[in-house]
């Protein structure tokens, strides 16, 4: 095998989710498909890391291209996004698996984890104060919290709660409907539909 397919074949297989015999089929395809269609392939993957950043605000993904004049992602410029309630993710992809249900129309807040002491992850590493500051000033009044279904992700929604409740907002908690350890963004969407309307008050 020619070097370049070893090392296209191992590059693809570093990838999550395939194996060796996927990652061959793959670079198989592309060396079939030719040059143009390589390189429109591996022109969308470059722009991944240069041209993909999070919004400020919110920490969702967004174009770094789009310009000075627009510095939010499309759901903190969006007039028709609700500004009383504000879905707590873990990562920017959670996201996208919210917005699949359709069921909800507000603004989002990425934490980038869940707290783990033991790892040294606390309220500070995860902008607790920032979230804080944002849904005082923003005049949230429900903070719904749909970190991953595991033990860490329950302590987050519960220090949350702490956090929000004694200025008066709601904190609501995702859970029914899906399994402890499963991973929002693997979740079926009507599962994570269903644990959305079937939150729980925290
Ligand atoms: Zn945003």
């Amino acid at each position: 095998m020619p070097p370049e397919l070893i090392a296209a074949i191992e590059a693809i297989q570093s990838l999550p989710g395939i194996g060796r015999r996927s990652a061959m089929r793959i670079a198989f395809e592309l060396i079939k498909a030719g040059p143009l269609k390589t390189r429109h392939f591996t022109n969308a993957i470059e722009q991944l890391s240069s041209g993909v950043s999070t919004c400020e605000r919110c920490g969702a993904y967004v174009s770094s291209r789009t310009g000075d004049d627009k510095t939010f992602c499309s759901f903190c410029d969006s007039p028709r996004r609700s500004v009383s309630s504000l879905c707590v993710v873990e990562n920017p992809w959670d996201i996208y698996a919210v917005e699949n249900t359709g069921e909800f129309t507000g603004l989002y807040h990425v934490i980038g984890g869940v707290l783990s002491p033991l790892d040294g992850i606390g309220p500070d590493e995860l902008g607790m104060p920032r979230l804080a500051e944002r849904v005082r000033s923003a005049g949230v009044s429900e903070v719904i919290v749909a970190t991953n279904p595991s033990v860490e992700g329950n302590a987050t929604g519960h220090y949350i709660a702490d956090l929000l409740k004694p200025a008066g907002v709601k904190v609501t908690r995702i859970a029914t409907g899906l399994a402890l350890g499963q991973m929002l963004d693997f979740a079926e969407t009507q599962a994570i539909s269903q644990s959305l309307r079937a939150r729980i008050e925290l």
